[in-house]
């Protein structure tokens, strides 16, 4: 039986927390980039503390799109863009949210991407594909000191199949626990670091 688009949507986002805690645990981009001028992406802005996040990303652009057609595609946007409306939302409501930080660079900037704040990224869940895979070349690297292999060019293969609706729970599962058991190493590495080396985690689809 064919997916809905909330059930593709709902094994996303699944994929994307598990990825957000993997790369949280890390810590290398708000620790080593994002207080720097300039990011390790190598772009020429010199706008203080943004990352990569110099451009609008938000913005569901939906990978393989080749096996989706435009009218699912037309859907799929709009049930995102709710849903990440809702998270955002979400976040703005709480207590300590700089929604001023959020409001500034809305509309105060061309160079930033207007969801970025002093806090970060202001969507919780429900980040684009782009925001939610990407990893510059330093970003690979450390993943590798922990023997992690991160492809992101497959990983958007497979979020593109989420969205055609042909990835079963079953399947995002067993990606998920590689992605947690990535997690779980970086954590043991840091409160143990001359553990030895483990095998290769390989975490692409
Ligand atoms: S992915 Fe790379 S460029 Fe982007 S914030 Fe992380 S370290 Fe910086
Ligand atoms: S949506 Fe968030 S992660 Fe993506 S570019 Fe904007 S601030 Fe960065």
């Amino acid at each position: 039986m064919q997916q809905t688009i909330d059930q593709r949507l709902k094994i996303y986002s699944r994929v994307e927390t598990s990825l957000n805690q993997m790369f949280k645990e890390l810590s290398f981009c708000k620790d080593k980039c994002m207080p720097q001028e300039r990011s390790f992406m190598g772009n020429s802005h010199k706008n203080g503390p943004i990352g990569c996040c110099h451009d609008n990303y938000y913005h569901l652009n939906i990978p393989s799109y080749k096996k989706i057609n435009q009218e699912t595609q037309d859907d799929i946007r709009a049930r995102f863009r709710e849903l990440q409306e809702e998270n955002l939302i979400t976040k703005l409501m709480k207590p300590n949210s700089s929604v001023k930080d959020y409001l500034r660079y809305s509309y105060s900037s061309s160079t930033k991407c207007s969801c970025h704040s002093s806090e970060g990224c202001m969507i919780e869940k429900f980040k684009s594909p782009t925001c939610v895979s990407y990893t510059c070349v330093p970003l690979e690297r450390e993943l590798e000191q922990y023997n992690i292999n991160y492809d992101q060019l497959i990983f958007l293969d497979f979020i593109g199949d989420i969205f055609a609706g042909e990835v079963r729970s079953k399947q995002a599962q067993n990606l998920i626990q590689r992605i947690n058991q990535a997690t779980q190493r970086i954590k043991d590495s840091k409160t143990n670091p001359n553990q030895e080396i483990q095998e290769q985690i390989v975490i692409d689809n």
